[in-house]
């Protein structure tokens, strides 16, 4: 366990956390709604730190992320732990646990950056669960990665405060997951606000951290037009090169009686998303070889990444320009 980054001392031994927009009070001996930060003798500690539940490494596109280094591997850590308790939660098994529940096991940041060095993955992705809960060790982590030239990234549900963005300078890319309107966040995730996630999404991009955003469709949930078309125009007033990606739902958590997202639903919200101008409209968690993971360039409509599920097939992107006719592509690009 390490010592919290951000948090104050208040009154009778109690902390207030402000990793995340809950901003927890916990009184002495109490611990964070995430279930991994606790309050021992006035001093709010995290104990899941170089404590990973998961290190795996995947292509980057997983995450998913189409723009920002395609077709490279990301070493990918994880501890338990959730600031959110989403009904449809795809891990729930690592992010509704209490740090208790997880390996005890340290891998410290030294040793997650030796690793991506072994395995020559050009980036690290703090991801599974939600990285904000675990920010000491991301943060730890990739100031000792941009020393050796390693890219870090967030895949996240944007619930972070300012103040941790503002500390958090080695971010270099994110996936934010925007999962519905303000009514489908209090009720399904566990009662937060929605604004605060697109004001992280606002924050990074005045940071310059290269930013998608996905948005998980479950059917009778945020599936209607109204909820996809104010995802979409936000993206779109922000930066219509900011790619979306629109997902498929599986049962999973509490919504395993909920059917899985039939593929013309996606395929309906992006052609809203394209409708409101927004550039870059994927469709993921379908079938591998969907048309709709493919990249187009936005001026001449030339097919300019080509993907198979997760693996990319083929780049014509040159120097981040279209080969065809020479449009700028949006995104970070070796
Ligand atoms: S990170 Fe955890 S303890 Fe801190 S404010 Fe968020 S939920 Fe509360």
């Amino acid at each position: 366990m390490k010592e919290a980054y951000l948090y104050k001392k208040l009154k009778d031994k109690a902390v207030q956390c402000s990793l995340c927009n809950r901003r927890c009070k916990i009184p002495e001996g109490g611990r964070g709604n995430c279930q991994v930060r606790e309050n021992i003798r006035g001093t709010l500690y995290a104990m899941t730190y170089a404590k990973p539940c998961s290190v795996n490494t995947d292509p980057i596109e997983k995450k998913p992320l189409f723009h920002f280094l395609p077709g490279t591997e990301t070493l990918s850590i994880a501890t338990v732990g959730c600031n959110l308790h989403c009904q449809h939660c795809q891990n729930w098994e690592i992010s509704q646990a209490a740090w208790e529940a997880g390996p005890q096991r340290e891998v410290p940041p030294s040793e997650v950056v030796r690793l991506a060095g072994e395995y020559k993955t050009p980036s690290i992705s703090y991801t599974y669960t939600e990285p904000t809960i675990f920010y000491e060790y991301a943060k730890d982590t990739s100031v000792l990665a941009h020393k050796q030239k390693i890219k870090n990234v967030f895949v996240t549900n944007g619930y972070m405060t300012k103040e941790m963005l503002k500390d958090y300078k080695e971010l270099d890319a994110a996936n934010v997951d925007v999962k519905g309107n303000e009514e489908f966040y209090k009720k399904v995730c566990g009662g937060v606000e929605m604004q605060h996630v697109l004001d992280s999404i606002k924050r990074m991009k005045r940071n310059k951290t290269w930013v998608e955003v996905t948005n998980l469709i479950i059917p009778g949930q945020n599936d209607d037009n109204a909820s996809i078309l104010q995802i979409s125009e936000f993206v779109h007033d922000l930066d219509p090169n900011m790619p979306l990606h629109f997902s498929a739902f599986f049962p999973a958590y509490k919504m395993r009686n909920t059917n899985p997202t039939p593929r013309e639903t996606l395929v309906k919200a992006r052609e809203i998303a394209l409708e409101s101008g927004v550039k870059y409209v994927y469709c993921g968690n379908t079938y591998p070889g969907d048309p709709f993971e493919n990249t187009h360039c936005p001026n001449c409509g030339e097919a300019l990444i080509k993907r198979h599920g997760f693996a990319l097939l083929e780049s014509h992107v040159d120097k981040g320009k279209c080969h065809s006719c020479g449009q700028k592509i949006a995104g970070v690009f070796k």
